[in-house]
């Protein structure tokens, strides 16, 4: 056998297992696929000397929105090798508040996108295992995609595509972050692309618990403990890393005793001095009223405050309060994390 049979015969077995086309595997080379392209990204937000080059980037959006397995592999993997910045500018431009289903390796990363620091941001990613990466990865080419549909109804003549004109403009970290739901900058997006695959689906609920600190009943006024089971099935899912049960859980706390809500907050934000400025306004009005309950010793303002708040503000703040449940339940210790992260 010559080498350039075996050399095709391994291209062949390559593509009995991936299923991908001959021609692609024996040449190991990607395919054209159109799509949008990321802006450049400038470095010097995270304090590097070079620019983020996103065109792999959007060759892996423009993968994924072709749903093209080979490339979205390939491209994947040169991405996860290549150089940091380009996975911190996609961290950064993640929605504000994390989705449902979000990867586990994805939620870890937002306490950080919070501080709004692209330095901390790079610096955790450079921290991250692989398999994290390529969650952060994922999501944010999820997130583009999901996004591209909507933007695509907004196309003023999709007959007359070409894709390669669309700039996504990437926002850098010190920029707040926008509203959950707004449109991100798009200067033009005009092409049809198929629907995303769907997630595979969970096994149902599973058992989560994590064991709370007791509630100081003294502070709430109340003579019998509360039931905190909820709350503790919710940080057991958090700490178990089950999207599915959080998912569940989230809204079982929420529609619980408000007492739930205010003691996870309680423990996150009892540990900070201060909250950075890209934090929720339901974390921005909750935060003075922990200090204020930590100095009079009285926590039924807390009641009262989450109380008043309508379902958006409370499910912010238990979204922001469980990123940071994510660093409690692996031992971490919030109050240096707060300290490196604050903005200046
Ligand atoms: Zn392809
Ligand atoms: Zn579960």
């Amino acid at each position: 056998m010559t080498k350039d049979h075996a050399r095709k015969n391994t291209a062949r077995s390559r593509q009995d297992r991936a299923g991908s086309a001959y021609t692609s595997a024996n040449a190991n080379t990607l395919h054209d696929h159109p799509g949008p392209r990321f802006s450049t990204v400038a470095g010097a937000a995270f304090e590097t000397d070079h620019d983020a080059d996103m065109s792999k980037a959007a060759a892996l959006l423009a993968a994924r929105l072709a749903a093209c397995e080979p490339c979205q592999k390939r491209l994947t993997t040169r991405i996860l090798k290549g150089d940091l910045l380009v996975l911190a500018a996609l961290a950064a431009n993640l929605p504000p508040i994390p989705p449902p289903g979000v990867r586990s390796g994805t939620r870890t990363i937002y306490p950080v996108l919070s501080t709004g620091s692209g330095v901390l941001i790079l610096g955790i990613i450079g921290a991250m295992p692989r398999r994290e990466r390529a969650d952060l990865l994922a999501d944010a080419i999820d997130h583009w995609a999901d996004l591209a549909p909507t933007l695509d109804a907004a196309a003023a003549s999709p007959e007359q595509a070409d894709p390669s004109r669309v700039i996504i403009d990437l926002g850098l970290p010190s920029e707040p972050p926008r509203a959950d739901g707004d449109p991100p900058r798009i200067w033009e997006f005009n092409f049809t692309l198929p629907a995303p695959p769907p997630r595979p689906a969970g096994n149902g609920p599973h058992e989560h618990s994590f064991a709370l600190a007791p509630v100081d009943l003294v502070s709430y006024r109340l003579v019998h403990a509360p039931d905190m089971a909820a709350a503790a099935a919710l940080v057991g899912a958090v700490a178990d890393r089950c999207g599915d049960c959080q998912s569940r859980l989230f809204d079982d706390v929420l529609d619980d005793d408000p007492i739930l809500l205010a003691e996870l907050a309680r423990t996150v934000y009892s540990q900070f001095d201060d909250i950075g400025e890209t934090a929720s306004p339901a974390a921005r009005s909750f935060f003075p009223r922990v200090r204020q309950a930590g100095q009079t010793g009285d926590a039924e303002p807390l009641l009262a405050a989450i109380e008043g708040m309508d379902h958006d503000h409370r499910s912010d703040l238990l979204n922001e309060t469980l990123d940071f449940w994510a660093f409690i339940v692996r031992g971490a210790d919030l109050t240096r994390l707060n300290r490196r992260g604050r903005r200046r």
